[in-house]
């Protein structure tokens, strides 16, 4: 199988810390998460809605077809593209390597790649969790753990109990 995200998708999936628009929508996000953290499918960008927008679909006032969200997916296409020196369009694959998570974060640690964050909600959230080096983020403590990755790369212990996260609640 592969994991179907629109292409602005690519910048959420980095500082997803638990918070989002309903329970069941958290829910689904934290198994996409979960999935992209495992390192075992591929990323298959999709246009409109995707694995993500899947926890919301049902809500009255989803907004996943909004020209809005549409729009944020062109920038979020483009500044990725750039960045990776491909083309992001419908159809391509992106492997959830540790390098390429890494690029995405330092790249939008410094802003390059988040014109599409432009008057989200979100983004003084997202903000201070790439200041804080995405520690928090539910992908980085994922894929140290599923990685198993050197105990000095391994996330501080108040995140980890017992192998799990603690802010899985
Ligand atoms: S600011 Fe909005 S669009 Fe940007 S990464 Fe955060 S949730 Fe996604």
């Amino acid at each position: 199988m592969t994991i179907r995200l629109r292409p602005h998708h690519l910048l959420c999936m980095l500082t997803f810390v638990g918070e989002g628009y309903t329970p069941a929508f958290v829910e689904n996000l934290a198994q996409v998460i979960d999935r992209i953290a495992a390192g075992k499918e591929e990323i298959e960008i999709i246009e409109g809605p995707d694995d993500i927008c899947a926890g919301l679909l049902s809500e009255g006032d989803c907004h996943c077809h909004n020209a809005s969200v549409l729009i944020r997916d062109q920038q979020a296409a483009i500044a990725v593209g750039e960045l990776l020196q491909q083309p992001i369009h419908a159809g391509t694959l992106l492997q959830p390597t540790d390098d390429l998570l890494g690029r995405l974060r330092q790249a939008f640690a410094s802003g390059t790649i988040r014109q599409a964050c432009t008057g989200c909600q979100w983004f003084s959230i997202c903000s201070q969790v790439a200041g804080d080096g995405f520690n928090a983020t539910r992908l980085l403590s994922g894929i140290l753990i599923n990685r198993r990755l050197p105990a000095r790369n391994r996330p501080p212990q108040r995140w980890v109990r017992s192998g799990r996260c603690l802010w899985q609640g």
